[in-house]
C-alpha cells in the first residue's frame, strides 16, 4: 500500500530544519545574495547540526538517514535559501560515493573525520570543455607506482575555495571514453591543488564556485574509489540519488515563492479589491500549489525507490526535471503577481527566480534529464516487443 504519512521521526527532523532554516538560514540570505559571500557560520552550525552529513551511517558518526528523510530536510533548508542548501547539498554528492563504494580505510580516513569537525567536499566532474558529456573528459590520472598523478583542471566546482577534499573524477586513457574514468579522493593540502577566483553568478549566489586546477597533484593509489574503470559508473549512480536531492531543492524555492505571492495577493488592492480575488491571480496561484504538489511527490518516489535500493535512474531525472521547471515557472508567476515589486530588489521573490534558473542546468540539464527518460522509455517498450 502507498502511504503519504510522515513518521514521527521525520515529522520531528522536518519541525528542526524548518527552525534552522527560519531562524539561521533566512535573516543572512539576502545579504550572502548581494554580497555573493560564502555563509561560513550557517555552515558550521549546519555541521553542529548534522544536516552536512545525513547519509553517512551512524558507525561513522553520521545520521545514518535515509534519501527520503533526507529530501524532508533539504525542502526546509532550500526555501531558507537554495544558494546555501546547494553548499550544504554538495558534501552529501561527494560522500555518497565513498559511503556507497568505498574500501573501509577510506570511510575510516574520510567519513569519520567529516562528521567528527566541520569539513566541507567538493565533486569535481565537469570541465570547461566538458558538461553533459563528461565521457569526454580532459583531466588525465596516470598510474606512476603507488600513486597517480593528477593533471587538468575543473569548472563550476561547488565549494572548490572552501572544500577540504574533492572527489574528483579523471581519466587514464581518453580514448577509452566512459570505461576509462576512475574517480580520486584529492585532499585539499596536496601540492599542486588550487583553486580559481569565486565566480560571478545569476544566482544562488551565497554558494562558492570556482575552477579548481590540479597540476601534477601526487595522489596515493589507496585514495582510489572503487576499480579502475568503475569511476563513471559510480559518479552516475551518485546523481541517481542525488537528483532527488536537488530536485527537492527546487520544491523549496518554489514553495517559498507560492507562500510569497499568496501573501502579496491578499494584500495588493487593484480596482478596489485584493489582487487574489481577480480569477486570473487565483488560477497562477492554483498552478502553483499543483504543480510543487506533483514535484514533491516525483521526488518521494525517486527517493523511496533508492530507499529500497531499487533503479531510479528514470525515476529521478523525472523528478528532478519536473521539479526543476516547476521551481522555474512557479517563481516567474510569483514575481508576475508581485508586478513591478517583483523586478526590484525590494521583494525576495526575483532572488528565487534568479536561484531557480541553474536548477534547470546543473546535476544534468532539462535536455538530458529528458533523454534520459527517453531512453528508459524506449529500451521498456523494446522489452514488450
Ligand atoms: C552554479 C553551478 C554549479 C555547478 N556545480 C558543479 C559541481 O559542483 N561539480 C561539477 O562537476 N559540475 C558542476 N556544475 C556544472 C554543471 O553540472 C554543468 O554546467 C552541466 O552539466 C551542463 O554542462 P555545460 O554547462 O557544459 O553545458 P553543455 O553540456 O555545453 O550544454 C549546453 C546546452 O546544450 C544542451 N545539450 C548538450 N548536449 C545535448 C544533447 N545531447 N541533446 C540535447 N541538448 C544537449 C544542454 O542541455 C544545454 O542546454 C555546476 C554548474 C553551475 C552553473
Amino acid at each position: 500500500m502507498i502511504g503519504f504519512d510522515l513518521t514521527a521521526e521525520q515529522k520531528a527532523l522536518q519541525e528542526r530544519a524548518k527552525r534552522f532554516s527560519k531562524e539561521v538560514i533566512l535573516p543572512v540570505a539576502a545579504k550572502h545574495d548581494r554580497d555573493g559571500t560564502f555563509p561560513i557560520d550557517v555552515m558550521k552550525r549546519a555541521h553542529q547540526e548534522g544536516f552536512l552529513t545525513p547519509l553517512v551511517p551512524k558507525g561513522y558518526g553520521g545520521g545514518g538517514l535515509g534519501i527520503l528523510d533526507t529530501c524532508i530536510i533539504s525542502e526546509e533548508l532550500a526555501a531558507g535559501c537554495m544558494g546555501i542548501y546547494v553548499s550544504i547539498f554538495v558534501s552529501t554528492l561527494a560522500l555518497y560515493p565513498i559511503i556507497k563504494f568505498g574500501t573501509e580505510d577510506q570511510k575510516e580516513r574520510f567519513l569519520r573525520p567529516f562528521c567528527s569537525k566541520y569539513t566541507l567536499a567538493s565533486y569535481c566532474l565537469s570541465e570547461v570543455t566538458v558538461g553533459s558529456d563528461p565521457a569526454s573528459m580532459k583531466t588525465t590520472a596516470l598510474l606512476d607506482g603507488d600513486h597517480y598523478i593528477l593533471n587538468g583542471t575543473k569548472m563550476w566546482i561547488t565549494n572548490g575555495g572552501y572544500a577540504d577534499f574533492y572527489l574528483v573524477f579523471a581519466t587514464t586513457d581518453p580514448e577509452k571514453r566512459h570505461k576509462g574514468i576512475i574517480s580520486l579522493i584529492v585532499p585539499s593540502g596536496l601540492e599542486g591543488v588550487s583553486h580559481g577566483e569565486p565566480i560571478d553568478k545569476m544566482g544562488q549566489r551565497a554558494s562558492n564556485t570556482t575552477a579548481m586546477t590540479f597540476k601534477n597533484v601526487k595522489v596515493p593509489k589507496e585514495n582510489l574509489l572503487a576499480g579502475e574503470g568503475e569511476g563513471f559508473k559510480k559518479a552516475m549512480a551518485a546523481l541517481d540519488i542525488t537528483r532527488p536531492m536537488i530536485g527537492i531543492g527546487a520544491v523549496g524555492i518554489a514553495r517559498a515563492a507560492m507562500e510569497l505571492a499568496t501573501q502579496y495577493a491578499k494584500k495588493r488592492i487593484q480596482f478596489g479589491v485584493p489582487i487574489a480575488q481577480h480569477q486570473s491571480i487565483q488560477f497562477m496561484l492554483a498552478d502553483m500549489a499543483k504543480d510543487i504538489e506533483a514535484a514533491r511527490l516525483l521526488i518521494w518516489k525517486a527517493a523511496w525507490f533508492a530507499d529500497q535500493g531499487i533503479r531510479n535512474s528514470k525515476e529521478a531525472a523525472m523528478a528532478k526535471a519536473f521539479a526543476a521547471d516547476t521551481a522555474m515557472r512557479v517563481t516567474t508567476d510569483a514575481v508576475q503577481i508581485y508586478g513591478g515589486m517583483g523586478y526590484t530588489k525590494w521583494h525576495p521573490v526575483e532572488k528565487l527566480m534568479r536561484d531557480a534558473k541553474v536548477i534547470q542546468i546543473y546535476e544534468g540539464t532539462a535536455q538530458i534529464m529528458r533523454l534520459v527518460i527517453a531512453r528508459h522509455l524506449l529500451q521498456e517498450v523494446e522489452k514488450t516487443l
